[in-house]
């Protein structure tokens, strides 16, 4: 029997690919509009609800038929291509793929098991590998309540609210043995053991298993153990962290994988690489120190910030409580395993920290930019007694985002015309991106306002919703013609959001400036838990209502990968100002400049090895002073100059067809010099050739 259309759509559903493949989610806005926003854009919803007679009704009069049976036969055509980069360059891996672990994972807006950066870089990074086929397997925690949405209340205070999400409709199967049996896990908690199923998505070629310990054998509290990502004190945290990376590695064994080399994701899935040397002296009775070092060897650990507070640190009691269980594992004295965790060893008593039990063992670590990776060595030096900064292990792999997720399907349309079709096949190539440079001015320019058009309907219709629920009076809004310039990041100091308001009357000058006005767009979470970024926030917010600033500056709720999208896609520039070094790499920008967007940035994270001279704009030359306030008055002011005498004079200088040629000029030169290098493809390359081969060497010579 034929598959009905709406089987079809079932199958298509089932694996996340379609997260990045727009002409997809496409054929579901055409079939039925109204439905598909109505269930959130969640097409596996869609498919289940949707009246198999409407279906075909619909299907009849557009060619949706046809569009189905391409999305599947693409989609089959990736799961089982034979010749992929993996294959020809990672095929050491062979059938041990990487165990890429990660507190938290941001492939879609529709499965909230993110926070920000970190899980959506986990997202791109397990999306690349399943672009080139490198051999990859993802674990993580399954929050069946998510992270919470922000709401902002009469005050401008951020209201976090949680918001169940309905898992029925999220493409997650329990993951089942060789047997056909659902795979469970158990893992020694002070005093009980905690259960957790595993359930597990396919993300195009990727599996993601996810671990949640809603199981019945597990008290009331224990089933909500993972309820929500970061929702704890640091008894929850070290408890999801244990649940993560040892329970995470038992459910690769008990699905019978055994991977070849461990990624760890931030500290927090430290603890993997101890269950794994816990299990070879188990079963191979090896020495714990031997078998340390053995799955160290094939541990790549990549650290993603330079700020203190960023890591995890726990209290002496009570890590000591916690790593009983795998101290008797490993046939050691629990002190010994408390050791591997602290900065200095014999400070018995010192707080215990996940990042340097993984910068102790790991066979490559690397901070995210060559900046950040510098910052990282003199940060642990200290963990290398004797050895000299440049001796000090730590080396760096530059971040990519995953360019499909994040372009426009008009961008990518130009590109297949102007570069090729298959084009995305080869991002990461250099020589390919100079047809970029033969583009018209007039067609770069002419989709660039298409985008930009979508954007500035998005952002007036959120405010205007946003301005009603708050009885805010109805203001005219942004003017969709002027420059607008996008800032989107979580609202904490480093990153200073207020920055451009350093100087009031200064900006309304600048913002308001007749000949060449400037819009501005806001939006950023803070933690729940974080009352200086909320503070922050509440401050952007009272500035936007400024009657100076009212038509000029918006903010946007609730920053997810919707409105990261919306944001990315239209605005002509993007604005990055923090505290260097602070920002270990930042991604959003490189979001920003597929789009056909510049960025204007402090030289920190990424933008320190980017920038070179005309792709983009620098604030500042990456000088720092001792004294923050001095700090932030120089980069105001370099923004402001910026602004004004490079920035706006720019792109308002139009020939007689209205196009601004200089501004045009860069954008040409911002994707040519950018777009091949600051892409997922090319950070999972840099990753499979420079750490996962050479630690699956390691582990295949003595591995059992
Ligand atoms: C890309 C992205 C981030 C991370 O961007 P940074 O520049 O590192 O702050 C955070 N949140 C969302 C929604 C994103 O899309």
């Amino acid at each position: 029997m034929p598959l009905t259309l709406q089987q079809k759509l079932l199958a298509i559903t089932r694996n996340l690919w379609w997260t990045w493949r727009p002409e997809i989610r496409s054929i579901f806005r055409d079939i039925d509009i109204d439905l598909y926003h109505r269930l959130y854009q969640n097409p596996l919803a869609f498919a289940r609800e949707i009246d198999p007679a409407h279906l075909e009704h619909r299907a009849q009069e557009m060619d949706v038929p046809a569009r189905i049976d391409r999305a599947l036969r693409q989609l089959r055509e990736h799961l089982t291509a034979t010749t992929t980069w993996g294959m020809t360059h990672a095929g050491a891996l062979g059938s041990r793929p990487v165990a890429y672990f990660c507190m938290e994972f941001g492939i879609h807006e529709s499965l909230p098991i993110y926070s920000g950066g970190l899980g959506i870089l986990a997202g791109d990074h397990i999306k690349g590998a399943s672009n080139l086929g490198v051999p990859m397997v993802g674990v993580g925690l399954l929050y069946h309540q998510g992270y919470t949405n922000q709401v902002l209340d009469g005050s401008f205070w951020q209201q976090d609210v949680v918001e169940p999400y309905d898992l029925r409709n999220l493409p997650l199967e329990l993951a089942r043995d060789k047997h056909g049996n659902p795979v469970r896990v158990g893992v020694e908690l002070p005093g009980r053991t905690v259960y957790a199923r595993v359930l597990e998505a396919f993300v195009g070629r990727v599996r993601l298993l996810l671990l949640d310990p809603r199981d019945d054998a597990n008290s009331p509290e224990d089933r909500e153990l993972a309820a929500r990502l970061y929702g704890g004190d640091s008894r929850v945290r070290i408890q999801q962290e244990l649940l993560l990376g040892v329970g995470g590695y038992r459910a690769l064994r008990a699905l019978g994988i055994t991977p070849g080399v461990l990624h760890l994701n931030e500290g927090h899935c430290a603890f993997a690489v101890l269950e794994w040397a816990r299990h070879r002296v188990q079963h191979d009775n090896l020495d714990p120190r031997f078998a340390l070092q053995i799955a160290g060897s094939a541990t790549v650990f990549t650290t993603h910030t330079p700020v203190e507070a960023g890591h995890d640190r726990f209290e002496a009691g009570l890590a000591e409580e916690h790593l009983h269980p795998l101290a008797e594992g490993l046939r050691m004295p629990v002190q010994d395993v408390l050791a591997m965790g602290r900065v200095r060893p014999e400070d018995s008593g010192a707080p215990f920290l996940p990042t340097v039990l993984a910068l102790r063992h790991a066979r490559f670590t690397n901070g995210v930019s060559a900046l950040h990776g510098k910052i990282s060595k003199q940060m642990w030096q200290g963990l290398w007694p004797g050895k000299s900064l440049h001796e000090v292990p730590i080396g760096h792999i530059t971040n990519g985002v995953h360019a499909s997720t994040w372009m426009a399907q008009e961008v990518n349309q130009l590109f297949r015309t102007h570069i090729g079709v298959k084009w995305l096949d080869s991002i990461a190539r250099p020589d390919l991106w100079g047809k970029v440079e033969d583009i018209d001015d007039a067609e770069v320019w002419e989709v660039k306002q298409v985008l930009k058009a979508r954007t500035m309907r998005f952002i007036s219709g959120r405010s205007a919703k946003m301005r009603e629920r708050l009885g805010l009076p109805a203001i005219e809004g942004l003017d969709p013609e002027a420059l607008t310039i996008g800032f989107g990041r979580r609202f904490v100091p480093y990153k200073r959001p207020d920055l451009v308001f350093h100087d009031l009357d200064r900006l309304d000058a600048i913002l308001n400036n007749p000949e060449r006005p400037l819009n501005l767009v806001f939006a950023g979470r803070a933690h729940p838990a974080d009352s200086t970024g909320k503070e922050l926030i509440r401050r952007v917010l009272q500035f936007c209502q400024d009657p100076r600033f009212r038509d000029r500056v918006a903010f946007i709720e609730n920053y997810n990968i919707h409105v990261g999208r919306q944001l990315y896609q239209g605005v002509d520039a993007w604005l990055n100002n923090p505290r260097r070094p602070l920002e270990a790499c930042g991604t959003s920008g490189m979001k920003v400049v597929l789009n056909g967007g510049l960025h204007i940035s402090i030289l920190d994270g990424w933008w320190a090895e980017a920038f070179d001279g005309e792709n983009g704009f620098a604030i500042g030359n990456g000088e720092v002073h001792a004294d923050q306030a001095t700090q932030d008055a120089r980069d105001a002011e370099a923004l402001y100059r910026l602004l004004e005498e490079e920035v706006l004079p720019l792109y308002y200088d139009r020939n007689d067809t209205g196009i601004p040629h200089g501004w045009v000029r860069r954008v040409k030169r911002s994707i040519r010099t950018l777009a091949w290098r600051f892409n997922a493809d090319r950070m999972l390359m840099d990753y499979a050739t420079n750490c996962y081969l050479p630690a699956s060497m390691s582990s295949s010579c003595q591995m059992s």
